[in-house]
């Protein structure tokens, strides 16, 4: 067997969904309401169905994965992992480098893994709309697919500057049978005040989830989905770190480090939380997350409850947040402008289980292009932060002669981001330094809350 592609059979597809929050040292910190007092399930029902208000607040360490969400599973899953050994010897390094590529999926990047178990669960418990946002388009477009699979209409927010820029995943969430709207928009009180403020409003994820969970709280046949940061969401992706685990067991080799670009945080959260059961029993094994120095919520936030979006509809959450109203620069990594993190990894984080590191703009893509050299894939720019993080590390592998074993999570193809690897070659991109007077400003409108 070649260890070049690291396959598994259909059936080592997981059964279960690993729940992290059975090996913390402390339980998770609770989302709040603004008054101070943990959010009822009753206040969450309105917008998610049942079964996932469950895994949202469970403490059981395994989930099962229903049968008709594993049978979709098997379309893409399990994903490949390959031993990238073109690129450890263009780096010259001796350490071992291994990746998961989860950009074979229909929508070409992990949100698919859980776009379709929140699709069944709604429509296991009668709900036949759902509202949803997208930034760039990679979540509306998994989020559309699903629903699409599971006769659910899909109705998708759309930041209004990706609305005209990106307009190819616009036609993908159409040919999903999707509605998309360029938000703001003139259905809802967010859309219609921001509109008020300003005609020209550019759009934000804060202001496009704040249209979203309106609508879906305004209708009782309509529920909302979010495509990262929730307990449930990094929950489904942790088929990631399940599969790698079996993959790197077939091989007979184990990670020294794990690397995954960080943005919500639920594609981290997949891929490193079931090697952390492993640290929890006793393995050593290090967890390193990827994130921007342009929208640095781990290495830069403070640990503080905040809202999940611009205009306070969201519980507030206990995360690393650079201040929800903070505008992040508009880099090309789109999936990775939040100005916040999952509360999980952010809990983990502030307990020193995992580590992060914030790597700036180009250097990303000098990185990307390196591994699309090496390797064939083109890498979407979110990934491209740990495909950096990565290489960084074989390069300290290589000065000081250590041969570590190497993993990282490939999210995502580019192929719908050459415009931005055009801007790279034509070296129109920027690094935007830590924005530390802006976040200042954000940090002083942060909630009060009652201790
Ligand atoms: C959305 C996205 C990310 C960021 O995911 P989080 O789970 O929110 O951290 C990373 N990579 C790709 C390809 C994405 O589409």
């Amino acid at each position: 067997m070649s260890d070049i592609k690291i396959l598994l059979n259909e059936s080592d597809i997981p059964t279960h969904w690993y729940n992290v929050v059975a090996d913390m040292p402390k339980p998770p910190l609770p989302p709040l309401a603004p008054d101070g007092n943990p959010v009822t399930p009753e206040q969450m029902l309105a917008i998610f169905p049942g079964p996932l208000l469950e895994q949202e607040m469970s403490g059981e360490r395994w989930i099962p994965i229903p049968e008709p969400v594993r049978e979709i599973y098997k379309q893409w899953r399990p994903t490949p992992m390959f031993r990238a050994r073109r690129l450890e010897q263009m780096l010259g390094t001796p350490a071992k480098i291994y990746y998961k590529y989860e950009g074979v999926s229909p929508a070409g990047s992990h949100k698919v893994n859980t776009s379709v178990p929140q699709a069944f669960f709604n429509k296991m418990v009668g709900i036949n709309r759902l509202t949803t946002e997208t930034g760039a388009g990679q979540w509306g477009s998994s989020m559309s697919m699903a629903g699409q699979m599971f006769g659910i209409e899909v109705r998708v927010y759309m930041v209004k500057v990706s609305y005209n820029q990106k307009p190819f995943r616009r036609s993908m969430m159409h040919t999903w049978g999707a509605e998309v709207f360029a938000s703001p928009t003139d259905m809802t009180n967010a859309g219609r005040a921001a509109l008020a403020a300003d005609p020209n409003n550019p759009g934000s994820l804060g202001l496009a989830i704040s249209e979203a969970v309106e609508e879906a709280a305004s209708r009782k046949d309509t529920n909302y989905c979010l495509g990262s940061v929730l307990n449930h969401v990094c929950l489904h992706q942790t088929v990631i770190g399940l599969e790698a685990k079996k993959q790197f067991e077939k091989v007979g080799d184990y990670p020294d480090m794990v690397f995954a670009c960080c943005g919500g945080g639920s594609n981290f959260a997949g891929t490193a939380f079931p090697f952390l059961a492993d640290k929890a029993a006793g393995k050593k094994v290090r967890l390193v997350a990827a994130e921007p120095t342009s929208c640095p919520s781990l290495t830069k936030g403070v640990y503080a409850y905040d809202f999940g979006d611009v205009s306070g509809y969201t519980p507030l959450m206990k995360m690393y947040t650079l201040g929800h109203d903070f505008m992040p620069p508009s880099i090309h990594a789109g999936g990775l402008r939040y100005h916040g993190d999952s509360p999980l990894v952010c809990q983990l984080y502030n307990e020193g289980l995992i580590e992060a590191v914030a790597v700036p703009q180009i250097a990303t893509f000098e990185a990307g292009v390196q591994f699309a050299r090496a390797e064939g894939i083109i890498p979407a720019p979110e990934s491209c932060h740990a495909v950096r993080a990565c290489i960084d590390e074989a390069l300290r592998c290589k000065a000081s002669g250590e041969a570590k074993t190497l993993f990282f999570n490939l999210s995502g193809h580019g192929h719908f981001d050459m415009a931005s690897y055009d801007k790279y070659f034509a070296g129109e991109l920027v690094d935007y330094d830590y924005p530390e007077e802006a976040v200042k400003e954000a940090l002083k409108r942060l909630p009060k809350i009652a201790a």
